[in-house]
């Protein structure tokens, strides 16, 4: 579903391609263009107000010439807002880059890369875009990691992906803890969305020196576009992420508006991220309403097990929604993923939901729920 296999057969692929190739995926979330775009979990309030300013404002300079060589300032604004030193900062072309440059970093050819399943699709393919195995661990029945099953692969990288996505549950520093100490190799911890969540685990990379927090400024920060993605670890780990990952992989740009983000638009993003946890709130409760049951979420997101979550997916598109459907999620089953926004387009966004269950479940719109939603 969110991977399509190449579609040339092995016997037309090119002779001189990299073995280790043969069968990755292009990465294809199928994200076609839509009225209302709820599938990819940015910040549809919009941008920073002084980040904008900058956009506006930016001398020509800042295309003409290079970027700096590794984001210097970026780690400055960083490291001010963490509370961790410059040397503990790597940055990326957003955290897909980050993550690959500390898989190449890390894993030798035919090394192992464990994740629990699911998790964010993207961990397989940059594993074997970089000639790893990817080994799944199906989570347990509560959604919480399964520690043992992770450490027993032995693997030489383990990710974990904490508010999980697409599941949004939260992973207990506990069990963060108890993996950290245990593994022998490189722990990565994907915090894509933990300013939803409130909860990081950066403060563990001071007493772990073989755990990496990856995050990025395209969820909370409103910022996607521009591709920005740092990670938090003690400078003996940066340092080699930083060798992989190589020069010029932040625009100038990017790293002008990122800084401006942090240095002056933190009650933006904060007042932000409080609208999309109370709404996501809301959200799930309009869902309850109707007889579903969305999973608990640290996310700008939530998780809804909804059957024949593809053909209900269909339909909504049909009517310019798009949110996420997963197939056969263990301890789930299908489900659709619904992005969180502006009340209005949640709103617009179950009246099409009801719609679409109709013509596809035959459930009766909830009237009294959209009722109740229309009067609030
Ligand atoms: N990690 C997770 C869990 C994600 O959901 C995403 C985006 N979908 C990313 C990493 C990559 O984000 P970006 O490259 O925009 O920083």
């Amino acid at each position: 579903m969110t991977a399509r296999p190449d579609e040339s057969t092995r016997a037309e692929r090119l002779a001189v391609a990299r073995a280790a190739y043969a069968d990755v995926p292009l990465y294809d979330p199928r994200r076609a263009p839509v009225a209302l775009d709820l599938t990819d979990n940015t910040n549809l309030w919009g941008l920073p107000p002084t980040a904008e300013r900058v956009l506006r404002s930016v001398e020509p300079s800042v295309i003409t010439r290079y970027p700096s060589l590794y984001g210097g300032e970026l780690k400055e604004a960083l490291g001010a807002w963490l509370g961790v030193p410059p040397d503990m900062l790597v940055t990326g072309c957003g955290s897909d880059d980050v993550l690959d440059s500390a898989l190449r970093a890390f894993g030798d050819p035919g090394d192992v890369v464990a994740s629990p399943v699911p998790t964010f699709a993207m961990v397989p393919i940059l594993s074997r875009m970089n000639d790893l195995a990817h080994v799944g661990v199906t989570e347990c029945e509560d959604h919480a990691i399964d520690v043992e099953g992770l450490l027993a692969t032995r693997a030489k990288i383990l990710y974990v992906c904490t508010p999980n996505n697409p599941t949004g549950c939260v992973t207990p520093l506990s069990a963060l803890r108890a993996l950290a100490s245990r593994h022998e190799g490189v722990l990565l911890v994907d915090e894509a969305y933990a300013e939803f969540a409130g909860v990081s685990a950066v403060s563990l990379v001071r007493q772990f020196e073989r755990v990496l927090v990856v995050r990025t400024m395209s969820k909370a920060f409103g910022l996607a576009g521009l591709r920005i993605g740092y990670a938090v670890g003690q400078p003996s780990l940066v340092r080699e992420v930083e060798k992989s990952r190589g020069p010029y992989k932040v625009t100038a740009l990017g790293e002008r508006m990122a800084v401006a983000a942090l240095r002056e638009d933190m009650a933006w993003v904060q007042e932000h991220v409080q609208l999309a946890v109370q709404l996501r709130e809301r959200l799930a409760d309009a869902l309850r309403t109707r007889g579903f049951a969305p999973l608990p979420s640290g996310a700008n997101f939530l998780c809804v097990p909804v059957p024949q979550a593809v053909a209900v997916g269909q339909a909504l598109r049909a009517r310019g929604v798009a949110v996420r459907p997963f197939e056969g999620l263990p301890h789930v089953g299908d489900a659709l993923r619904f992005s969180v926004g502006p009340w209005s387009m949640l709103q617009q966004c179950l009246a099409a939901f009801d719609a679409a269950c109709t013509e596809v479940l035959g459930i009766a719109p909830a009237s009294v729920a959209i009722d109740a939603e229309a009067r609030a």
